[in-house]
């Protein structure tokens, strides 16, 4: 579903992913862990293309970004990937000027160009999914922070994304609304959605993940199934890191 073949990133003289490989098979759940800083958030970002690549390819559910290739097919690449990849933030980013509704639909309208009265019917699975059919006519400055999240889960999903992409989706949320929002990821990730996953919820990583990448200085220092990964991690970085966390 994903595969990243030597996969470097920098900001200036900043080098932020260095030779990256891996591969995320289709329904596989993967966990992104590792320290502030060690470049979780951009990986995803140029998965999705939010940031170009440097150097290197990937193959994001059949499509290829080359960093070799020229502007224009990368570009018309990247955003057919974007309509492949659908990403939640740690802030919510829901329009504040639209309902609930009309968030979950918007970009199936602008879009996907799909007709109104077919946008909306979907848009209410989506709500009943993330249990927030009665919420359909609010603003969002009058949902909780959990509620906002899970409203924003919806309208990844209405994308019809092969891929779901989590940065943090919990990490702005206060602690008794954190359950609300990992409990729909968990029923995601049981329908069988392929999905990545940035989090310090090390719970949830172990109970979900089918594997954990961990990162570190720009590197996937350790690539490993969560029961190993957190019973005996193999580098000095991981350890410091858990024993942090844990
Ligand atoms: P955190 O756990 O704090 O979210 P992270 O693992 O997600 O950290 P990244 O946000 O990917 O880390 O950042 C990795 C490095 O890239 C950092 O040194 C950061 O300062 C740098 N960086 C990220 N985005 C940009 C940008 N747009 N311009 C310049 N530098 C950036
Ligand atoms: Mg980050």
């Amino acid at each position: 579903m994903i595969k990243m073949y030597g996969i470097f990133k920098h900001f200036q003289d900043n080098e932020v992913l260095k030779e990256i490989n891996m591969e995320v098979a289709n329904r596989e759940i993967v966990a992104v862990l590792g320290p502030s800083g060690s470049g979780k958030s951009t990986l995803l970002r140029c998965i999705n293309g939010l940031e170009e690549i440097s150097s290197g390819r990937m193959d994001v559910n059949g499509i290829m970004v080359d960093a070799a290739a020229p502007k224009k097919t990368r570009q018309k690449n990247v955003q057919a990937i974007r309509l492949q990849t659908g990403m939640v933030f740690q802030q919510f980013n829901l329009y504040p000027h639209k309902t609930v509704i009309d968030n979950v639909i918007e970009a199936l309208i602008t879009v996907k160009k799909t007709p109104k009265e077919k946008a909306v019917q979907k848009g209410e699975t989506l709500l009943k999914r993330v249990g927030l059919m009665d919420k359909r006519n609010v603003y969002p400055s009058r949902l909780s922070g959990g509620q906002q999240q899970r409203v924003a889960i919806a309208r990844a999903l209405a994308m019809e994304p092969a891929i779901m992409l989590f940065d943090e989706p919990t990490s702005a949320l206060d602690p008794e609304l954190v359950g609300e929002v990992l409990s729909v990821m968990r029923e995601l990730a049981n329908e069988g959605m392929t999905m990545m996953i940035v989090t310090h919820e090390m719970k949830f990583a172990r109970e979900v993940a089918d594997r954990i990448l961990f990162m570190a200085d720009g590197r996937i220092v350790e690539d490993a199934a969560p029961a190993q990964f957190f019973s005996s991690p193999q580098s000095e970085r991981a350890k410091k890191f858990l024993h942090q966390v844990m």
